[in-house]
């Protein structure tokens, strides 16, 4: 297996889901050993930021990522989600605000960009994560872990008390054709006070039930209803798979999720790179 990047540049535009301002991004190829790096043109100096696990610097309500001067890029868990999914290693992500594009709550715009520009494969080898030994993070009756598995694979299970979601179960073995097809679609979702209040304090100003489900206290209020029964287990899927790409490589290993969020994923890269033992890289 080698290293892959795109063939050619492709470009996107879209409100960022907080700002609710209209941002320009595009998807540049990138060379080998170069990673997934986000690069703001609309500041001083352009700066870069790695899609890393030690660059992250807020997971409250999206995942953010940060350089030492500030510069920060928000909300790129569902394009980080598409690009490990498609097995794209080097890749610049130039935009000119500070968030990616929230399109329509879902990987399915990234992954479509992704096809668009097409995979070229690169004269070096691709280096993979393998998980050694179990790896496991906490907080309260919330949970994420990493089991040795040759391939990788996700099971994660909500539980809300919400009559439109409830407890949903569901596994993802990330091979060829099964993230398209099982999970990309998935839209993110929110319940209404929260976005009520989110406004109030300057958030949420480009959400709508154009890009996310969103529920009140009894149903959900898009109108054409879901994308899949368990649309909501199917995105925090989604999520875990985009958040954990920013290990910077590609975890072989098996992952578990029970009722937990960008934060706790957040932490188990950290868990996983404060012990060496735990993973072997090749
Ligand atoms: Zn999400």
């Amino acid at each position: 297996m080698t290293q892959i990047t795109l063939k050619t540049s492709v470009t996107a535009q879209g409100v960022g889901l907080h700002t609710g301002r209209k941002v320009t991004l595009t998807l540049n190829p990138a060379p080998v050993n170069h990673g997934v790096v986000f690069q703001r043109l609309d500041l001083e100096r352009q700066p870069k930021i790695p899609a890393l696990w030690d660059k992250v610097t807020d997971t409250k309500l999206c995942t953010l990522i940060s350089n030492e001067n500030g510069a920060s890029v928000g909300t790129i868990e569902h394009l980080m989600a598409a690009l490990r999914a498609a097995n794209v290693d080097n890749v610049l992500v130039t935009l000119d605000g500070p968030e990616v594009p929230i399109m329509d709550g879902s990987a399915e715009p990234f992954h479509f960009l992704i096809t668009c520009a097409g995979l070229k494969t690169q004269q070096a080898a691709k280096k993979r994560l393998h998980v050694q030994k179990t790896i496991r993070v906490q907080e309260g009756d919330k949970w994420a872990e990493f089991t040795p598995s040759n391939i990788a694979s996700f099971d994660f299970e909500v539980d809300f008390d919400h009559p439109s979601i409830g407890q949903q179960q569901r596994n993802l073995t990330l091979l060829n054709g099964n993230f398209p097809s099982q999970i990309s679609r998935a839209r993110t979702f929110g319940f209404a006070h929260e976005v009520e209040y989110l406004r109030s304090v300057g958030l949420a100003q480009g959400g709508s039930l154009d890009n996310a489900i969103v529920l009140d206290r009894e149903k959900i209020l898009n109108e054409s209803g879901l994308r899949f029964p368990d649309e909501f287990v199917r995105h925090k899927i989604l999520d875990a798979v985009g958040d954990l790409y920013l290990a910077g490589l590609p975890i072989m290993g098996h992952y578990t999720g029970h009722k937990a969020g960008h934060a706790l994923n957040n932490q188990l890269l950290h868990a996983l790179f404060a012990d060496p033992s735990s993973y072997v890289i090749a």
